[in-house]
């Protein structure tokens, strides 16, 4: 069986070949000639194609007339040119086996348009939909991207640990493993929970970040890249914020935050230029349907240089802009959305890089600058989804790194390991974390990162 996708057989390539398709039945329309025109779509492209079932298939008055949106189908045919404009070829068909009928009564999907929010009671079905195919696809082709970039730069693919011990980043954001029977667990003397009768033999959390365990690597094997999901229990309901999300860390050796800041722009302008290249027809879509400013911003982002400025400058801006903001502006506040979506979408209208951020918002292991009031921190923020991605140059010398700690309340012995990195051949290093989700959103232009991932999990929800 010479078997075609649906992108494939739309191709001028195709035409003269005997192919078998197979997919979902997305429209059928009969003609009065006594044919029927089927649309096939098989999730290889958005597009779908259109087989000609002529009455004279045995099954045609008992079966293909019967067909419907979502009916499962193997379809043996011609390829051949095509009339119609919007395609170049069509497949006459010579014989259709129906796999799974799907009753026009009950199929949800049976009605043309559901809204976004709708489509998300049914996880299972909105894979089936042009929005969902597309985002899908293009989120692949962002993994590629994530992979081709850091192998191409000489980064190593490191596993970090989705379960870990150390409570290391502020465990109130942070979901309990543990197989304690909440019901009755085991207790210490004085009654309380008493985890070193728990599985690790003592409490462990899903990781909110590999980046504590990609240091360990990247100071031995010097460019290291992980890639895997993370977990945050924060209560915020946002459209940027889920509990399970894709995070893609590199950390290397050796790189301050000049070399951080322009890894992460070559970065992303890489994985803008593959899907401009590679997704031209899904990009349409979102440019036609979703947000008409999306090709714009991906372009602006493949072209231009990113804006860079410091923390200190950035307040300056905002400050003197006459915005009227409704989180105040003043130096040492971390910045509000509303604060970076002015400075991405009016006043530079492109991505841009903040550094240098005051100490006391800023996690221990960034490092200090000479200025001893400031980190070096960087976030990327890009307009319509703010920021991206966040990273530093890590501290790498022991005994500011312990004053750090103490500022912070932090125990130095529940870091003993992350320490010992700094005893034993400390060099420079730096890394950032990117939200794949984040990326899908920006890229696609959806407004709701609930539907840049197949199945979300926020609070209160994860049916599927
Ligand atoms: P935010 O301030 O937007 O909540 P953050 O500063 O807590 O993010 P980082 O700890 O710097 O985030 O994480 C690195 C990146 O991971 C972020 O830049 C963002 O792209 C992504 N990210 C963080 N939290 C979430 C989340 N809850 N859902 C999806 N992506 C997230
Ligand atoms: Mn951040």
């Amino acid at each position: 069986m010479d078997k075609l996708s649906v992108l494939a057989a739309r191709q001028p390539a195709a035409i003269g070949r005997r192919a078998t398709l197979q997919g979902w039945i997305r429209t059928r329309r009969d003609s009065k000639g006594g044919f029927s025109f089927l649309e096939l779509n098989d999730g290889s492209c958005l597009a779908n194609i259109q087989v000609i079932a002529d009455a004279k298939l045995a099954n045609y008055e008992s079966e293909v007339k019967h067909l419907s949106p979502g009916c499962s189908v193997t379809v043996r045919g011609d390829v051949k040119p095509s009339g119609g404009k919007e395609q170049a070829t069509e497949v006459h068909a010579a014989e259709i086996l129906v796999h799974g009928w799907a009753d026009p009564e009950s199929y949800p999907l049976q009605k043309k348009r559901h809204s976004l929010e709708k489509l998300r009671e049914w996880a299972h079905l909105r894979p089936r939909t042009n929005t969902m195919g597309a985002v899908m696809r293009v989120r692949n082709r962002i993994c590629r991207s994530i992979h081709d970039f850091f192998q191409e730069e000489g980064f190593l693919y490191v596993h970090t640990p989705i379960i870990t011990a150390s409570d290391c980043e502020g465990a109130g954001a942070m979901f309990r493993v543990t197989t304690l029977d909440p019901a009755a667990p085991a207790r210490t003397p004085a009654g309380a929970v008493d985890f070193a009768q728990d599985f690790f033999g003592k409490p462990a959390y899903l990781t909110v970040s590999g980046q504590l365990e990609g240091e360990i690597y990247a100071t031995a094997l010097g460019k290291i890249y992980t890639f895997g999901p993370t977990f945050r229990a924060e209560n915020s309901n946002t459209s940027r914020h889920l509990a399970e999300f894709w995070m893609v860390e590199p950390e290397a050796a050796f790189f301050d935050l000049e070399d951080d800041m322009a890894l992460a722009e070559r970065f992303l302008k890489r994985i803008v230029g593959d899907v401009l290249r590679d997704c031209p027809e899904d990009m349409q879509f979102f440019q036609e349907r979703i947000d008409d400013t999306v090709l714009d911003a991906l372009r602006s982002v493949a072209e231009r240089d990113f804006q860079r400025l410091s923390y200190t400058e950035a307040i300056d801006i905002l400050a003197a802009s006459g915005e009227k903001f409704e989180f105040p502006v003043q130096w040492g506040a971390d910045l509000q959305a509303e604060h970076e979506r002015y400075l991405t979408e009016k006043k530079f209208n492109a991505p841009v890089i903040l550094y240098d951020y005051p100490r006391a918002i800023k996690a221990f292991y960034m490092r200090l600058n000479d200025d001893r009031r400031t980190v070096r921190a960087m976030d990327v923020l890009v307009p319509r989804v703010g920021e991206i991605i966040g990273g530093s140059q890590r501290e790498e010398r022991l005994d500011i790194l312990l004053e750090r700690m103490h500022e912070q309340g932090l125990n130095p012995d529940d870091y003993w390991w992350y320490l010992d990195l700094r005893r034993y051949g400390t060099v420079p290093h730096a890394g950032f974390g990117l939200g794949l989700e984040r990326m899908v959103q920006f890229v696609t232009g959806m407004a709701n990162i609930r539907d840049v991932i197949p199945f979300p999990r926020t609070p209160g929800s994860a049916e599927f």
